[in-house]
């Protein structure tokens, strides 16, 4: 009797295993429970060229995404802003301000930023370096989750490096290292592919780039985060993807949430996923569209640098 009563707690102990197992691994449940998986696209997209390896780790559900040196791989000012002979230097953008434009934008600016008028008594703000002037190689590591999920606690985006571009150039969100928000003696030090070094030489984006709307002639996609498009920008350090303005179909979508995100379908990922798009917002007046802002969707993992 007794020996018989043993077997069957056993038994019991069997059937409940069996059946937790099974909860966390089967069908339809998964994609609500533990996200859609990341690691074929990041795989897939960033940039080997540019000194970006990635490693994954199944079992840990994590994928460590390495950047060697942490440098654009497109022109930029910053490769050499007063010998201006590195073979991807180009100048700074110029802004043509016509009446009644960029009114939040030329308050701010400080007295050092660069004025004149054109013929037709435009303001010309030619953009130019502040403080921080050079850029340098930095290695970055950044671990995101392979299935990332909604946190049940949002965190406020960090004032450093919240996610990586495919190129493997960090980008922050729409503060400076002061901790205020960018204004416009921030905005006109950048380049055009909307990026410019911090006190360290550590180049990053914060919003995207939009050749477009200045004089030069500049090719479009080649700086990496023209975001008038439906591109995947990057991963945030949530491991969610960062897609331009618009939808797969071309479309600015309506339903984004206080993240800046939603659920869908895109290019990268047919069946579906949470990602957020860059805003639509002109930033300050300024002609740019800051990548994220805000906090993140889900529980961002580690950005290191050495
Ligand atoms: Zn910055
Ligand atoms: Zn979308």
């Amino acid at each position: 009797m007794r020996k018989l009563f043993i077997t069957t707690i056993a038994l019991l102990a069997i059937i409940l295993n069996a059946c937790s197992g099974d909860s966390s691994s089967s069908s339809s449940s998964i994609e609500e429970t533990e996200g859609v998986s990341v690691t074929a696209v990041v795989q897939e997209y960033f940039k080997d060229a540019n000194g970006v390896t990635v490693s994954v780790d199944e079992e840990a559900g994590v994928i460590t995404i390495t950047s060697s040196t942490g440098l654009p791989d497109h022109k930029t000012p910053y490769y050499d802003v007063y010998e201006k002979q590195h073979e991807l230097y180009e100048d700074f953008p110029t802004y043509y301000v016509t009446d009644g434009i960029l009114e939040n934008f030329y308050i701010d600016q400080i007295a050092d930023r660069i004025f004149s008028y054109d013929e037709d008594g435009n303001y010309i703000i030619t953009y130019a370096a502040n403080d921080n002037d050079e850029i340098g190689a930095i290695k970055y590591v950044m671990e995101i989750p392979t299935n990332p999920t909604e946190a049940a606690i949002k965190e406020e985006t960090d004032l450093a490096a919240i996610g990586m571009v495919l190129n493997g150039v960090p980008f922050f969100n729409n503060y400076n290292q002061s901790s205020v928000p960018l204004g416009g003696a921030d905005v006109s030090t950048l380049d055009s592919a909307g990026g410019h070094p911090g006190a360290l030489a550590d180049y990053h984006y914060h919003v995207g780039a939009n050749p477009g709307i200045y004089a030069d002639e500049n090719p479009e996609i080649e700086y990496g985060t023209l975001i008038d498009e439906n591109q995947l920008v990057g991963f945030m350090r949530d491991g969610f993807p960062l897609y331009g303005q618009q939808d797969q179909d071309g479309e600015y979508p309506d339903d984004l949430d206080e993240y800046g995100g939603h659920f869908g379908v895109t290019e990268h990922f047919p069946d579906g996923i949470y990602h957020y798009h860059a805003s639509t917002e002109d930033y300050l007046d300024a002609g740019w569209y800051v990548l994220k802002s805000g906090k993140y969707y889900g529980t961002p993992g580690t950005f290191t640098s050495n």
